[in-house]
């Protein structure tokens, strides 16, 4: 399945909502963001169950930017979709919404906005909505993925 990622308080904190991993070389070396602590290992979880990773973020990070940061972690997101992209899609689509997955194609979409939920639930694309205090994160997709999902 194609699985992606909001970015701001889902992956990067806004400021020190959640724990992040630690700073490799690279990262430091790259001025890289902090990335919330779990998403190496939980990435290549998925990504050994066959999944494909996107990241999909209303912000207006330039693709190269989220590709460096993810890069200096050792991760490689197959797609990255920023507001640029995201917007002219909706535009096309004539859709007024903030997100809509299912423009992409994506099958399940991972966020912590209560907005996106709705609109998944209003556009027929499906989500997971994570609680920012939610130390366990990162189980609580992979179970949510093989109950709902599987
Ligand atoms: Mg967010």
């Amino acid at each position: 399945m194609i699985i992606s990622f909001d970015i701001d308080n889902t992956l990067i904190p806004y400021l020190d909502e959640f724990e992040v991993e630690d700073k490799k070389l690279l990262s430091k070396l790259l001025r890289a963001e902090p990335l919330r602590k779990g998403t190496i290992t939980l990435f290549e979880e998925l990504e050994s169950r066959g999944h494909e990773i996107w990241i999909y973020t209303t912000s207006f990070r330039s693709k190269l930017n989220l590709t460096k940061t993810f890069k200096s972690y050792g991760l490689s997101p197959s797609r990255i979709i920023n507001e640029r992209i995201n917007r002219a899609q909706l535009t096309k689509h004539n859709c007024s919404a903030s997100k809509n997955a299912k423009l992409f194609g994506i099958d399940i979409h991972i966020d912590d906005s209560k907005g996106v939920e709705m609109e998944g639930k209003k556009y027929g694309f499906k989500t997971i909505i994570l609680d920012i205090d939610d130390n366990n994160w990162t189980q609580t997709v992979l179970t949510r993925i093989d109950n709902e999902y599987a």
